[in-house]
């Protein structure tokens, strides 16, 4: 995979960031995609993001990828740059008390639920709108909510997931016009695994979380 053209950090002015989902896979595979220029990485488990933190060289931005428990929230704050999967009221109340007592701004991304599966993490619609009404009123202080993310259902169908990317999509463009603070801020959309990022990118996708294609299967 040609990596060469996304960006490579959340602050970039590129239009799609490659996160490197690096979960599961040896340091030194990872050095490696490092040396090649890459410099997000994603993993869904709190201790391994942590191990592999302080493995590797400074200048990485690590994503928390994966579902996130509140008991853990603590653990990762200092150290993710990004949390893509906020898919509760109470793990972002959590996120922000814990990010005021370290001093930091904590940049998060709502999960959306847009799959037809049951199995799939996700606000609906009414739950994004509680927790946007709280965050308009200055109750979130130390959260930045930075966009929406989405898993697409597991299926060869891809008008399906097309059609999944395309309500995530029009999520965010409603999400956006209901902020009244930290309107500018708000602007990725993060979509798109190995099978489906190609859609996910022509359906608007600013984020792709990318594994088995730059690693292999796992
Ligand atoms: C593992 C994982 C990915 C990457 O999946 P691949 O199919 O290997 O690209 C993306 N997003 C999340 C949340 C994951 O857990």
């Amino acid at each position: 995979m040609d990596f060469k053209n996304f960006k490579t950090s959340i602050e970039d002015n590129g239009t799609t960031t490659l996160v490197a989902v690096s979960k599961t896979k040896p340091i030194e595979m990872i050095l490696d995609l490092y040396h090649q220029g890459q410099r997000v990485f994603g993993e869904n488990k709190v201790q391994e993001l942590i191990e592999k933190k302080s493995e590797m060289p400074d200048d990485i931005e690590w994503h928390m990828i994966g579902h996130l428990q509140t008991n853990k929230v603590k653990s990762i704050i200092p150290h993710a740059t990004l949390i893509h999967g906020v898919d509760s009221m109470k793990l972002i109340m959590e996120i922000n008390k814990e990010a005021i007592k370290i001093n930091k701004k904590v940049n998060v991304l709502l999960q959306v639920f847009i799959a037809s599966e049951e199995t799939k993490f996700g606000l609906d619609k009414s739950e994004l709108e509680a927790i946007m009404a709280v965050y308009n009123e200055g109750a979130l202080p130390n959260v930045e909510i930075r966009g929406l993310m989405g898993m697409a259902s597991f299926t060869h169908d891809l008008i399906k997931v097309r059609n999944e990317f395309k309500s995530l999509k029009n999520m965010f463009d409603y999400t956006k016009d209901m902020l009244k603070i930290n309107q500018d801020i708000f602007k990725e959309i993060s979509m798109g695994m190995s099978g489906d990022y190609q859609i996910a990118i022509e359906e608007g996708s600013t984020m792709v979380r990318i594994g088995s294609l730059l690693f292999g299967s796992r």
